[in-house]
């Protein structure tokens, strides 16, 4: 980071716009026309700068760990050969993973890790992964010698997967090798149940008609608002409006998940063994499936680059996902000029129909990058130019250009101009996906793969859902329709993030021809008006106007939960701190502003806030049970200095319940009536959630995990109404983990 921050300066000393920023073409024909000397002095930067990023591979060292962790792990999967425990068939799972993680380039110990993996992923039950471990292995030079074993796996989840074709194609080629008795007679086994397969009556494929109507419809006004979005008809809250998937996403923080399809809850994560382990795959399907795009950015995952670049990983991911569809356009074209004018009025069409291909609406979202400073201009320069030269220099991505008539050099323009343009438009227009992940999980581990979380293939065991709470965001996302929706500080939909996918369900009832709007920030119940305005002028480059905004009291909302009482006693009043207070910010609780007192604005008196470091004491010491019921007692205490929902009493029910929950998991064994008041401390808490981030947030539904637990343990009294409501929730979740909620709902929860 330091070294690229250290190049960019250096760099940043010799960029001259001539006559400020136009565009994004104008801005690389600039740059390219610089004296040649300083041309050379700034583009050797950037090429040493990739040069030396490449990190080498200790191959020998690779492959001696991985081959350690797969021994380690033939011995757990030995183990639970003995006994009947599926807890260490997935330890074996961890293992053998750990392993082909390990292998980097060194194809024979990854082959070994991926055909052991596939013995314990099938023992467990999870046939698709394993499967796909058995190709893998034979993909990676599998021993010649053992390779009938393997096939013969293959063959026998083909048929626990039913898929027919594969099974017969696997037996096929089983008969012509020579086998051994044991082994003939598992082919008998085999073809006979291919046999009964074929003859079973064909499971109608009941995939669920996939609903692609949009509620909302767009439209143009030439004025300031540009496109904009209204609804076609009426809608009443939690209806799905639209709903849109993204061909473009990179995931943030390198999460490892699925770099095709966003899964993030992953049991047999595939790879790609050239990049340092920094992209894996849910699948061999997914990894097949991007391939086209990954072979363009594996060398610079392997350097390490991308996360480096922000915005700009998402722009060259745009790129390289619609040049494909954008080179028709341009390949008969001899000049840069002439490529780029048609790539201008590709953008410039009017129409911004729901039927337009994803790279035209893309290709047409505003960007702000001729508002931006000149500082933000140069560093959003300096990345494409780095990412250029990347492709230039270190994959063939120019090979494709060499047949047409215009230069490289004015691809090379083109290229740099469209991944600005796509950088400047991401700025406004990308989005951020959030996820449930697992709780406390240190890097290169999977959730799926703790053997004290499950009992079977996405089941969990009693209790253990809380350990799937943990909300953060986890892709950043292309979504050009979306992307229509203008701002108000009160949004009409909650967008749910499904993998790269995203639901946009009504927040609330919307009346025919009402303008359909997305918050951009924090909204109006979780942020005052002042500190909105920030980003919404730096990034977005607008005042809001918005109806929430423009009222006598545009903070009211946000207000209502930060009321106070009093705590001297002769006063007691209810009392908001004031205005100045407001705006500094009012959640002193923050170490980063502990300086900032409260004082009450009837009496005056200074607040001490005795309560808040005896709670936190409380929350320290929770593995004593008599601290627990001091703690509970603290809880309900809160009532009287702290009004209503005030957010502090979520922030404080959340440290509570989540320290009471550690020591339920270390082995405490919590009494009857702890449980109950755990359970009414959650329920509280989810009132205050609902109130402000809405019933059906991500926030609510990590919160409601807690609940379930106790639930599931038989731990506290509840009833139909409130089990309706809580099964209800598992709509606004990502697919994959609706799945596991679901079971864990039907294993323990459904009497
Ligand atoms: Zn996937
Ligand atoms: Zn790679
Ligand atoms: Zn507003
Ligand atoms: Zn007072």
């Amino acid at each position: 980071m330091e070294r690229l921050a250290r190049i960019f300066s250096q760099q940043n000393e010799l960029i001259t716009l001539n006559g400020g920023y136009k565009d994004e073409f104008e801005t690389f024909k600039s740059l390219a026309s610089m004296p040649a000397d300083t041309l050379q002095i700034f583009q050797k930067l950037a090429l040493d700068l990739l040069q030396d990023l490449e990190q080498p591979v200790d191959r020998k060292g690779c492959a001696e760990r991985s081959r350690n962790l797969r021994e380690e792990g033939n011995l757990v999967f030995k183990e639970s050969a003995s006994g009947s425990s599926k807890d260490s068939v997935l330890k074996a799972c961890r293992l053998y993973t750990a392993a082909v993680f390990e292998a980097e380039d060194a194809a024979e110990e990854l082959s070994l890790a991926f055909a052991n993996r596939g013995i314990a992923l099938q023992e467990y039950g999870y046939y698709r992964e394993a499967y796909d471990d058995c190709a893998n292995a034979l993909e990676c030079g599998y021993p010649e010698r053992l390779r009938h074993k393997v096939i013969m796996r293959q063959a026998y989840c083909a048929w626990k997967l039913k898929k027919i074709a594969s099974l017969e194609e696997h037996l096929e080629h089983l008969g012509q090798l020579q086998l051994k008795e044991n082994f003939k007679q598992q082919l008998e086994d085999l073809k006979q149940k291919l046999e009964l397969l074929k003859n079973q009556p064909k499971e109608q494929e009941t995939q669920a008609k996939v609903v692609d109507k949009s509620l909302g419809e767009i439209l143009t006004d030439p004025g300031p608002r540009g496109r904009y979005m209204v609804a076609k008809e009426a809608i009443s809250k939690g209806n799905v409006i639209f709903s849109e998937r993204a061909s473009c996403f990179v995931p943030l923080e390198q999460q490892l998940i699925c770099q095709q399809c966003a899964a993030s809850l992953m049991s047999a994560p595939i790879p790609c063994p050239n990049c340092h382990q920094r992209v894996v795959f849910c699948s061999r399907k997914c990894r097949d499936a991007q391939s086209a795009i990954h072979k363009f950015e594996c060398a610079a995952y392997r350097k390490d680059i991308l996360r480096l670049l922000g915005i700009s990983h998402l722009a060259l991911r745009l790129l390289l996902t619609y040049i494909p569809y954008i080179m028709p356009h341009l390949q008969e074209m001899t000049s840069a000029m002439g490529m780029w004018k048609e790539i201008m009025n590709l953008s410039r069409k009017p129409e911004a129909s729901e039927n337009a291909p994803e790279y035209l609406r893309s290709l047409r979202m505003v960007s702000q990058l001729d508002q931006a400073n000149n500082e933000e201009v140069n560093y959003h320069i300096l990345c494409v130019n780095l990412l250029q030269l990347y492709l230039k220099e270190h994959t063939d991505f120019y090979d494709q250009f060499h047949s047409l008539p215009a230069s490289i050099e004015d691809w090379q323009l083109i290229i740099s101009a469209l991944i600005l343009r796509f950088s400047g438009q991401l700025l406004a227009n990308g989005h951020v996906g959030d996820g449930l992940l697992g709780v406390g999980m240190e890097p290169k581990e999977f959730v799926m793969l703790q053997p004290e979380l499950w009992q079977k293939p996405r089941h969990l065991k009693r209790g253990q859902l809380h350990n799937l709470s943990h909300s953060d965001p986890i892709t950043a996302v292309n979504l050009p329709y979306l992307s229509l929706c203008n701002h108000a500080c009160e949004p009409s939909i909650r967008t749910k993030f499904d993998g790269c996918s995203v639901v946009n369900y009504a927040a609330k009832d919307i009346l025919d021809g009402e303008e359909i709007f997305n918050c951009y920030t924090n909204d109006y119940r979780t942020s005052l008006k002042l500190h909105r305005a920030h980003p919404l002028k730096d990034i977005y480059k607008f005042e809001c106007t918005c109806a929430k905004c423009t009222r006598t009291d545009p903070d009211q909302n946000y207000l209502s939960f930060h009321r106070y009482r009093c705590e001297k006693p002769n006063c007691r009043q209810e009392f908001l701190p004031d205005a100045k207070v407001q705006q500094n910010n009012l959640r002193w609780w923050l170490r980063s502003n502990a300086e900032k007192p409260i004082t009450c604005t009837v009496c005056q008196e200074l607040q001490h806030f005795a309560w808040y470091n005896e709670f936190l004491e409380l929350v320290g010491s929770s593995a004593d049970s008599s601290r627990r019921q001091a703690l509970f007692k603290a809880f309900d205490d809160l009532d009287k200095w702290l009004v209503d929902h005030h957010s502090l009493k979520r922030i404080m029910a959340e440290e509570l319940v989540t320290a009471c929950f550690y020591e339920i998991d270390g082995g405490t064994s919590l009494n009857d009536y702890e449980y109950e008041d755990l359970a009414r401390i959650i329920r509280k808490q989810l009132e205050g959630t609902a109130a402000q981030c809405g019933d059906n947030s991500t926030e609510y539904i990590a919160r409601m995990t807690y609940l379930w637990d106790i639930i599931a343990q038989k731990k506290c009294r509840t009833d139909k109404k409130e089990l309706l409501e809580m099964k209800g929730k598992v709509d606004y979740l990502a697919s994959e983990h609706r799945e596991v909620f679901l079971n864990y709902y039907n294993d323990f929860i459904e009497q």
